[in-house]
C-alpha cells in the first residue's frame, strides 16, 4: 500500500511552536543576528577554497537600524545571501535548516563555527513582529528576491532589486497592547542591551546607528543630536584570547563588566580545554560574600556559552553546591543543544565540563593555599562554611574533593591549621586529631575538658562553627588518624602514675558520688572521679557519637 504523508495545520503549528519554544521575546534578536553571522561565515568557507573570492574582514558585518516612526526594525548582512530555491526551502519549510546542511557538506574543513541547525530561529521573528520581509541576494547571482509573510497565511516570493550581495530582513514591529509592549524593540537603547546580552562575541561587528548629544558649535550651552554608526559587540571574546595575551586587568574588567559581583575577584581560572571535550572557561572565586549567599534566594550557576553565544545564564550543572560561589562562563562548540537553545540535553558534554571544572576549581584552591595562603584564609572565611556543609550534605561522599581544603584554629599555633599540617606535626605517640567545639576561641580554651590534652603538648582543633563537628563526623577521620572530642569518655591517652590516685578516689568518696549522683538524677548520666581534670574541679564527658556542643545545636534546629 502506498504511504501518505502526514498532513500539519501549518499556520497553527507555526503559531504553537513560536510561542511555545521560547520563553523570552527578545532572543528574537539573538536568532536572526546569529542567522545573519553564519550567512557571513559561509562566505568565509567559501573562499577558503575559491580562489576568486578573497575574504577581507572590513565588508563583511551585520548592520541593526530602527525607525520608530515606521515601526520598522532592520536587521542586514553582507553574508552569502539566498537565491530563490533557498528562500523557499529555507525559510518556507519549518525546522528546515540550510546552515545544519552546510556544515555536514564541509565537515572536513577545519573549525567550523556556524550556529545554526534546528531550522526554526528564524521564525522567532513572529514573536515580535506582524510581517517580515527578507530580500536576499545570493552569491554569484545577479537577480534579487523578495520574500514576505505574515506568519499563519504563508508568504510570497518576488523578484525585487538590490545592489549588494547578502540579506536584509524588515521586521514590521507589532503595535503595543494593552498586555504586551512592543516598543522596546525599537529603541536604540534596548536593542544594544539585547545585543550586548546574547550576541557580543559574534565574530563579526554588529553596527547600529547610535544617537549622541553634543554642544553646538557655536554656542555654549544648546546641544545638538549627531548619529553615529558604532560597532555595538566586543566579537573577540577574552576566554579565546591567549592567557599570556591577559593581563590580571583585564580579568578584573571583564569580572565587572559581567557583574559577577561589586568585589574585585580574589582569583581567576582561565581554562582552555581541548581533547575529549573541547571548552573555554574563565571563573572567577569572589573576595566577598554575596548578600544573598546563604540564603534561599542565591542561585549558583555559570554562564553557558555555546560557540560564543549566550545559552543560559545559570547553567547549575556545571557547579556543585560546595563550589557554588564559584562565578564565570563556559563556552563550548560541543554541547548538544535543545531546539529552544535556552535549555540543554543532560549530555555527557556537559556532565565532563562540569568533572573536569571541578577538579580545575580543587587544584587552584589548593595551589593558593599552598603558595598564597594569606589570600587562602581570606577566602575561607567567606566560603569556608560552603565548604564544610559539602562535606556534611551527601553522607559525606565529597570527602576526599573536600578535606583538604579545610582549615581550623589550632590551640599549639594559634592560628589556622590544614589537617595535613595538624597530622604532620602529630608526635609519634599521639594516636587521634583532637579536637573541641564551642561559641568562639576564647571560650573553648577555658573548656576544662582541653587540659589534659593539651598538657602532653598536644594540638587541639577549636571548632567554633555550627557544622564543624557535624563535617568532622563524616570524615571520621584523615590520613588514618581518627578525630576525637576532648570532652568523649576515652582520649586514649595514658594517664601518669602520680594521678592514678584520684580514680581510687572512686571509693574513698563513694558516699559524696551517690550523693551527687542521686541529685542530678536524669540531667547526667553519672558523676565519677576524672583523670582528666588538673586545676578545675569538674568537667563534662560524653561517650556517645553526639557531643555537649552537637546535642546543643541539633535542639536549636527548628523541626
Ligand atoms: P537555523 O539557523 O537553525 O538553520 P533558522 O530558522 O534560523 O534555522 O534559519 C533557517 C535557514 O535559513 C538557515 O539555516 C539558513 O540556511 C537560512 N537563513 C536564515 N537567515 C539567513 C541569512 N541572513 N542569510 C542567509 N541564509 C539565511
Ligand atoms: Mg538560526
Amino acid at each position: 500500500m502506498a504511504k501518505k504523508q502526514f498532513k500539519a495545520e501549518s499556520k497553527r503549528l507555526l503559531e504553537m511552536m513560536i510561542n511555545s519554544i521560547y520563553t523570552q521575546r527578545e532572543i528574537f534578536l539573538r536568532e536572526l543576528i546569529s542567522n545573519a553571522s553564519d550567512a557571513i561565515d559561509k562566505i568565509y568557507y567559501k573562499a577558503l577554497t575559491d580562489e576568486n573570492l578573497v575574504f577581507d574582514n572590513d565588508s563583511y558585518f551585520i548592520k541593526v537600524t530602527a525607525d520608530k516612526s515606521s515601526r520598522l526594525l532592520k536587521i542586514r548582512d553582507t553574508g552569502i545571501g539566498m537565491t530563490k530555491d533557498e528562500l523557499e526551502n529555507n525559510l518556507g519549510i519549518i525546522a528546515k535548516s540550510g546552515s545544519l546542511a552546510f556544515k555536514k557538506e564541509n565537515e572536513a574543513k577545519d573549525g567550523h563555527d556556524i550556529i545554526g541547525q534546528f531550522g526554526v530561529g528564524f521564525y522567532s521573528a513572529f514573536m515580535v513582529a506582524d510581517v517580515v520581509t527578507v530580500v536576499s541576494k545570493a552569491i554569484g547571482s545577479d537577480v534579487a528576491y523578495k520574500w514576505e509573510s505574515t506568519g499563519a497565511d504563508g508568504y510570497t516570493i518576488e523578484e525585487c532589486e538590490k545592489d549588494s550581495v547578502g540579506t536584509e530582513i524588515t521586521l514590521q514591529i507589532k503595535e503595543n497592547t494593552e498586555d504586551d509592549n512592543y516598543d522596546e524593540f525599537l529603541s536604540e537603547y534596548r536593542l544594544k542591551a539585547i545585543i550586548k546580552k546574547y550576541s557580543d562575541f559574534i565574530r563579526y561587528p554588529i553596527k547600529m546607528d547610535i544617537t549622541g548629544s553634543r554642544p553646538k558649535a557655536d554656542s555654549e550651552n544648546e546641544f545638538e543630536d549627531y548619529i553615529e554608526e558604532q560597532t555595538v559587540n566586543s566579537m573577540i571574546p577574552i576566554w579565546k584570547k591567549s592567557r599570556s595575551e591577559l593581563k590580571p586587568e583585564d580579568y578584573d574588567n571583564f569580572y565587572a563588566e559581567k557583574h559577577y559581583g561589586f568585589d574585585k575577584p580574589i582569583k581567576h581560572i582561565h581554562i582552555s580545554a581541548e581533547g575529549a571535550v573541547r571548552y573555554n572557561a574563565i571563573l572567577f572565586i569572589p573576595e566577598n560574600i554575596p548578600f544573598n549567599y546563604y540564603s534561599k534566594e542565591f542561585e549558583k550557576g555559570l554562564e553557558l556559552y555555546s560557540n560564543g553565544v549566550l545559552i543560559m545564564n545559570k547553567c547549575a550543572d556545571l557547579l556543585p553546591d560546595y563550589y557554588s560561589f564559584v562565578k564565570g562562563m563556559v563556552d563550548s562548540e560541543d554541547l548538544s543543544l535543545n531546539i529552544s537553545r535556552e535549555m540543554l540535553q543532560h549530555d555527557r558534554q556537559l556532565k565532563l565540563i562540569a568533572k573536569n571544572i571541578k577538579s580545575k576549581i580543587k587544584s587552584q584552591l589548593q595551589s593558593m593555599l599552598k603558595d598564597e595562603r594569606e589570600k587562602y584564609e581570606q577566602f575561607y572565611t567567606s566560603f569556608g562554611r560552603q565548604l564544610k556543609y559539602g562535606l556534611y550534605s551527601e553522607y559525606g561522599s565529597h570527602k576526599d574533593e573536600l578535606q583538604d581544603l579545610l582549615l581550623f584554629y589550632s590551640s599549639k599555633q594559634k592560628k589556622l591549621v590544614s589537617l595535613d599540617e595538624y597530622v604532620s606535626a602529630m608526635p609519634e605517640d599521639q594516636k587521634y586529631i583532637y579536637y573541641a567545639a564551642g561559641e568562639s576561641n576564647e571560650r573553648i580554651e577555658k573548656l576544662p575538658q582541653t587540659e589534659l590534652v593539651a598538657d602532653k603538648g598536644y594540638e587541639i582543633l577549636y571548632f567554633t562553627d555550627d557544622i564543624d563537628e557535624f563535617a568532622i563526623k563524616m570524615l571520621m577521620s584523615y590520613k588514618e588518624k581518627e578525630f576525637k572530642s576532648v570532652s568523649s569518655g576515652d582520649l586514649g591517652i595514658e594517664a601518669d602514675d602520680s594521678r592514678d590516685k584520684t580514680e581510687d578516689g572512686q571509693d574513698d568518696s563513694k558516699e559524696l558520688f551517690e550523693h551527687m549522683n542521686g541529685l542530678l538524677a536524669g540531667k547526667v548520666k553519672q558523676v565519677k572521679a576524672s583523670k582528666r581534670l588538673k586545676s578545675h574541679p569538674v568537667c563534662f564527658s560524653t561517650d556517645g557519637e553526639v557531643t555537649i556542643e552537637m546535642e546543643k545545636i541539633l535542639k536549636s534546629m527548628p523541626n
